[in-house]
């Protein structure tokens, strides 16, 4: 057993709203610089659409990810002949089209032009070539809320039947907000013939060295996310660096800590190196299960010790142990990967939209409760759509996190409403009372402590006790006497 720790973050799509306040927060802190104008190293997407850059899921088109072959998984944009073909000219890179033309207005003219008939008016002007642009044709959002859906939500390639969204009556949205997902597989690192990108030991962020890079781009074309851009002034690849800075001091990331749906959750996972390799040779439907597997208990004694071996400190593994991402991705079963058949073991995961039932079906509660109609057939979001999008097509997978997340609302909608439901609600989805109460707790009232548990950095020359001051360290002990308040308040604030 060959235990590592990695920082997670784990979305919940029913919360967000898409506001796009954790896109600005980042785009402010790291991308606000020449060259970097149209990378959004975070990105909200509206589902179902063509998301940024466009078509970035079709792999027939960009031959992103990894591909099982035999006993080994291969990179689909590389192979011997493939490879030296390339190097000069890579194939299968989005182009700015697919991206967007970065543009500004022309606000000077506003003030500054001279007098004349015609009020001024401040053109668009290309952030690349600083001419004025006629039409924009598009930008990291340009199909939000659903703005141009046949054209748009159409071509989702996750889409069970395109038909879906040409009715008023079947129509459906939710957002996507994604990041580079700092995967346990990462395909830009392996592609990278500099060895500019590489994977931290300490904590699994997935970074780029801005002196070793080369331009060659192979990792762009690798990355099946799309999320290494090509910085056209440097000549450099450039990513999202997990706010490492802050993560180091025990702040959070940006994005989650502007985040204002509270749909984000960061904290630690250990893991087992060693399975990588032969989980990710699972079927495309496997993937969700192997990967779980390989996602270990921290309050386990055997997993500490090999952790400790592996220089993993005793902060990370607290922090393991309270992170509220190992209970939602292990612990419940309930946060998935997004795109796990593209074989990088992507390390972002997502609750999948319970979404609104279907108001046509009457009071869906009481017929589900009576056993009248099941879960998948009320839901707005096609549990297809959403297998396709984060269980490698298993929609057994969606279906168990449909049913808790459905008990632990109706659950909670007795307790409030004074009339309890069922017991059996909770027992057939596979939770208990103290469960349904810890995960209304989290989604609801969870305060920024609860939803974020980051270890500080473990320092050369600091000793246990200096380490214990970290602000971390007191966090972790506020998240396990809350905890241990949780079924005295039944699960509720005081
Ligand atoms: S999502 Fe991030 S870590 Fe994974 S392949 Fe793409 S750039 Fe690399
Ligand atoms: S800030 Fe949060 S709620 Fe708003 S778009 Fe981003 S992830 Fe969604």
């Amino acid at each position: 057993m060959d235990v590592r720790a990695q920082i997670v973050m784990a979305f919940h799509l029913d919360k967000c709203i898409g506001c796009h306040t954790c896109s600005l927060a980042c785009k402010n802190i790291w991308s606000d610089r020449r060259g970097t104008e149209y990378m959004w190293w975070n990105n909200v997407e509206t589902r179902p659409g063509v998301g940024y850059p466009r078509g970035w899921e079709d792999q027939e088109r960009y031959r992103g990810g990894g591909v099982a072959e035999g006993k080994n998984v291969n990179l689909k944009s590389m192979g011997k002949g493939r490879t030296l073909a390339s190097l000069f000219f890579q194939p299968n890179l989005p182009r700015i089209e697919d991206y967007y033309e970065p543009f500004d207005y022309d606000y000077g003219n506003l003030a500054g032009a001279p007098e004349g008939d015609d009020q001024p008016v401040a053109r668009a002007l290309s952030q690349v070539s600083g001419q004025p642009i006629e039409h924009i044709q598009g930008s990291a959002n340009w199909d939000d809320d659903l703005g141009g859906s046949r054209l748009y939500a159409a071509s989702d390639p996750n889409l069970p039947d395109a038909a879906i969204v040409e009715s008023y009556a079947t129509m459906f949205m939710q957002y996507l907000p994604r990041i580079c997902n700092h995967c346990l597989h990462p395909s830009c690192v392996a592609s990278c013939p500099s060895r500019a990108l590489y994977k931290r030991g300490e904590d699994g962020v997935v970074l780029v060295d801005q002196n070793t890079c080369r331009g060659w781009r192979f990792c762009i074309s690798a990355c099946p996310y799309k999320k290494v851009y090509f910085n056209w002034k440097s000549g450099k690849a450039e990513k999202c660096i997990f706010c490492y800075p802050r993560v180091e001091t025990g702040q959070v990331n940006a994005c989650a800590q502007s985040c204002v749906g509270r749909i984000r959750f960061v904290g630690v996972l250990l893991y087992d190196a060693d399975g990588v390799a032969e989980a990710l040779l699972q079927k495309d439907a496997d993937l969700v299960e192997a990967t779980r597997a390989l996602i270990l208990d921290p309050k386990d004694r055997e997993v500490q010790k090999a952790a400790a071996k592996n220089g993993v400190s005793e902060q990370w593994i607290e922090a393991a142990i309270g992170s509220p991402v190992y209970a939602l991705v292990k612990e419940f079963r309930l946060a998935l990967p997004l795109h796990p058949e593209f074989r990088t073991m992507p390390m972002t995961y997502y609750i999948p939209s319970l979404s609104p039932v279907l108001s046509t079906m009457g009071d869906t509660y009481r017929l589900m409760e009576k056993g009248t109609i099941s879960l998948p057939e009320t839901l707005r979001v096609p549990v297809d759509y959403l297998a396709r999008l984060l269980a490698g097509g298993n929609r057994g997978i969606v279906e168990e996190v449909m049913r808790k997340l459905y008990a632990v609302r109706v659950f909670m909608r007795g307790e409030n409403l004074g009339q309890p439901a069922d017991p059996a609600i909770l027992q057939q989805a596979g939770l208990d009372r103290e469960g349904a109460l810890r995960l209304y707790r989290l989604f609801t009232i969870a305060g920024f402590n609860e939803r974020n548990v980051i270890p500080p950095q473990q320092r050369e020359g600091q000793t246990p006790e200096l380490r214990k001051q970290e602000a971390g360290f007191g966090i972790l002990q506020r998240v396990k006497s809350e905890r241990n308040d949780l079924t005295r308040r039944g699960g509720k604030d005081d």
